[in-house]
């Protein structure tokens, strides 16, 4: 089973996968933090408990922006940036071009 992260809302290392017990559709498992509670996504099976507790859409949605805005300014290349994101190269260059589009200092400032 992988590591499990500290807890996102206390930081706590106290961490245990909980069984819920049986319903029908068998057991279910979630991620419990000993310090303040929180659980993490119910699951049929352990290993995919961590791997939920373990998945936090919040920094990942983080990173890609710092990802995004670094290969903007030249500081990473498109294939790392692509990699580091989980997209590819084509679908980088469309997310810059809704960029522009969305700039209000954008091309048309200077046709008046
Ligand atoms: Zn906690």
């Amino acid at each position: 089973m992988d590591e499990l992260k500290a807890c996102p809302f206390c930081g706590g290392n106290d961490l245990d996968v909980r069984d819920e017990g049986p319903s029908f559709s068998g057991h279910r498992y979630h991620v419990a933090c000993g310090d303040c509670w929180a659980k993490g996504p119910l699951t049929q099976e352990q290993d995919k408990a961590a791997e939920e507790w373990n998945t936090r859409p919040g920094e990942d949605a983080k990173l890609k922006e710092v990802v995004f805005a670094a290969w903007r300014e030249g500081y990473i290349e498109e294939n790392t940036t692509a990699h580091l994101m989980g997209i590819g190269t084509s679908e980088l260059y469309r997310m810059l071009d809704t960029e522009g589009e969305l700039d209000p200092e954008g091309e048309t400032g200077d046709e008046w």
